[in-house]
């Protein structure tokens, strides 16, 4: 059983075009709400990142965005509600969230999410962080990924009992979150996680 309280949401700047993806983003934020989770997110205010953060926020729990300078301007970014970390590039925001998180969730999203997404599922691989990583399919908004990484199983370039074994996803956020808490660890990490945190300062929390 793992407990955590930070969750990283990644989720598109995008709202989607079918209400079922905003309906989605307000169900999670008030199930993270709910269980007394705080939100570390991408700190722009628009798209399905401006429902989730503004839901947590109005929700009264902390609200975390982590945001390059060149994504800053109101003008891309919106005004973004809660506390916000401006860093250098998109790496050293995906190592901010990465440090800082004790769960990783992605809502839909397009390459962004995407990329957020499957970074935090190859570092589980790879043994630098051992911290769950869940999908919310909502409406299978992700079948076709996740027949991606099945596909990947049967032709060998994933280990079925292992690697596939990170990927959590259910079709909602109570479900999802209940079986994040349940999520132990069964996949063999390329390297010891303390020889990647061993990189630098703070990675020792990854
Ligand atoms: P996506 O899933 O492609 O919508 O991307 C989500 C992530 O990509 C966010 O965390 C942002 O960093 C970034 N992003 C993509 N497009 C934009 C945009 N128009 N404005 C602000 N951030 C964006």
């Amino acid at each position: 059983m793992v407990n955590f309280k930070r969750v990283c949401v990644f989720c598109g700047s995008n709202l989607g075009y079918r209400k079922i993806f905003s309906d989605a983003a307000l169900d999670l934020g008030q199930e993270l709400v709910r269980r007394k989770m705080d939100l570390i997110y991408g700190g722009v205010s628009i798209g399905l990142m401006g429902l989730i953060s503004q839901t947590v926020y109005d929700g009264g729990r902390s609200v975390l965005g982590v945001i390059p300078t060149a994504l800053v301007p109101i003008e891309i970014s919106g005004h973004a509600v809660g506390d916000a970390m401006v860093v250098s590039d998109m790496h050293q925001r995906k190592a901010e969230m990465a440090r800082r998180a004790d769960a990783f969730i992605a809502l839909p999203g397009g390459y962004g999410t995407m990329e957020e997404l499957l970074e935090m599922i190859t570092w589980s691989q790879l043994g630098i962080h051992n911290k769950p990583v869940g999908l919310l399919n909502v409406d299978g908004y992700y079948v076709c990924l996740l027949g991606i990484f099945d596909k990947r199983v049967e032709e060998g370039f994933i280990k079925q009992h292992s690697a596939r074994s990170i990927v959590i996803s259910a079709k909602t956020a109570g479900e999802l979150i209940d079986r994040m808490e349940e999520y132990t660890p069964s996949h063999t990490q390329v390297a010891l996680s303390r020889s990647w945190n061993a990189e630098g300062p703070g990675s020792e929390n990854l």
